[in-house]
């Protein structure tokens, strides 16, 4: 059951999630990104740094934002293709828009703090002149998954008996932010790449 919108980009989807998984070891919340070029070629790549470095921009899509401005030697990436594993912050949404990238693709929703259609649709704003392509949910459930891990394993790390108590995200996140399954949480009834609203996230 391919979806024509979403297949194409689960590939670097799991770049993005497999630089994402680097991020726990400096205590930093999983969110991985991948800079791709017109052509596909990965341009950059960029981990949730916040922790490591101690800088609150240092979020992943800024991080690889700037390393593909770098890579071709202009901060204009017209063409280029941002995929995230978790929906931009408004920070990152303004990067996005101010690199005019073509397209930005997430996996996580982030009710709370996101900014590419949940809380705020910052990179399709009309009063904008540049205005990204926004295609959201590739891989949504194990983008979801492993923010969820790390925050249940982060909360149960300390051996207090609170694992199965819901993640704090107002200590915890970055930029308070955890993915939300939006609509029912019902098991099992989606798989991933079917769109916002699908089911089968873990449920918080
Ligand atoms: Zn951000």
């Amino acid at each position: 059951m391919a979806d024509p919108v979403r297949a194409p980009w689960e590939a670097p989807m799991r770049l993005a999630l497999e630089e994402a998984a680097h991020a726990p070891l400096t205590g930093d919340v999983p969110v991985g990104a991948v800079v791709l070029a017109e052509d596909g070629t990965v341009l950059a790549t960029g981990r949730n740094e916040r922790e490591l470095t101690g800088d609150p921009t240092g979020h992943a899509e800024v991080l690889a934002l700037r390393r593909a401005a770098a890579a071709r030697g202009s901060w204009r990436l017209t063409g280029c293709t941002l995929v995230v594993t978790l929906e931009p912050c408004t920070m990152c949404a303004g990067a996005l828009v101010l690199s005019r990238v073509d397209r930005v693709v997430y996996g996580a929703r982030d009710e709370k703090a996101g900014a590419a259609g949940s809380l705020w649709d910052v990179v399709r704003d009309r009063r904008l002149n540049h205005r990204p392509e926004v295609i959201h949910g590739v891989l949504e459930a194990e983008c979801a998954r492993q923010l969820t891990e790390f925050f249940r394993d982060t909360r149960g790390g300390g051996g207090a008996a609170s694992a199965t108590e819901p993640p704090g995200p107002q200590t915890l996140g970055r930029e308070s932010s955890v993915p939300q399954t939006p609509g029912s949480p019902a098991p099992g009834s989606g798989t991933a790449g079917e769109g916002p609203g699908s089911g089968g996230l873990p449920v918080r």
